[in-house]
């Protein structure tokens, strides 16, 4: 593949916790953030690149992912594309994506995903020629989103959608939020030698004020107690190894939300 047909992707901190996202296609000199969390910070990193915005990609309406949109939409004329189920709550929404709906940045194939569970509208955009996905809060690596709008059923359901995913796809997260994300799975699975092995290195990765984003289809798997929630040692160490997935994955939530 040519450096120019290259997704490139720029991350860069912002907010407290928060990562923002440019991508750039080459070909055709196009530049979108994922979601708009801190419009100085957008700014910043598209003069470094010397892009200039060309859309905005939501993945849902929280005001750290659009609260930036019409500030932008205002100073550059950038199109703005989000849910569909979410249109009148994402500000300056131009292009509406509907679940499994497939559309063009450039030269690139993105294919939305309806992911309710953190809000009720949530998308994730899988660019599956790259093998890369924006998951915005709904997968963290090691954890997942609160539920603030959606049902335990609804959040497994979407997390399975990411699950199905190649293992290589690289999984860019809107939140740095891995370290207590492991010191909270390692509670949930003590038994998983992966995790222990990732929380090492995570731990040392945060040291150094390193990101740990993206994350992988693979790793989470493996590691993720929230995509587990159907695996029997995670039962047997809660003492549910009767219960059905969801309800394992609703107490696994209620566990974090508490932890
Ligand atoms: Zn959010
Ligand atoms: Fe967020």
């Amino acid at each position: 593949m040519h450096q120019t047909d290259r997704l490139e992707v720029h991350m860069f901190p912002c907010l407290s916790d928060n990562y923002g996202f440019l991508i750039h296609d080459h070909v055709n000199n196009l530049t979108a953030t994922i979601d708009t969390p801190e419009v100085a910070a957008i700014e910043k990193a598209l003069n470094e690149n010397n892009w200039s915005l060309t859309h905005i990609i939501n993945t849902h309406h929280h005001y750290d992912h659009a609260g930036g949109n019409l500030e932008l939409k205002n100073k550059t004329g950038c199109t703005i594309i989000g849910p569909s189920v979410d249109q009148s709550r994402i500000p300056g929404i131009d292009q509406c994506i509907k679940h499994e709906e497939t559309f063009q940045f450039g030269e690139h194939k993105i294919k939305a995903f309806h992911t309710p569970g953190h809000t009720l509208g949530h998308m994730v955009y899988h660019f599956e020629d790259q093998s890369l996905a924006f998951v915005g809060d709904t997968l963290f690596a090691m954890g997942c989103g609160r539920l603030f709008e959606g049902t335990p059923e609804q959040m497994w359901s979407s997390l399975s959608i990411i699950k199905q995913w190649p293992d290589n796809t690289k999984l860019y997260c809107a939140h740095e939020y891995t370290q207590t994300n492991a010191n909270f799975a390692i509670g949930i699975e003590p038994t998983n030698n992966e995790l222990m092995d990732r929380k090492t290195l995570v731990d040392d990765l945060r040291l150094a004020n390193t990101p740990t984003v993206p994350t992988t289809v693979e790793l989470e798997k493996k590691t993720n107690p929230f995509l587990r929630a159907n695996q029997e040692q995670i039962k047997t160490s809660l003492n549910m190894s009767e219960s059905s997935d969801i309800a394992v994955f609703a107490e696994i939530r209620k566990r974090k939300d508490n932890f």
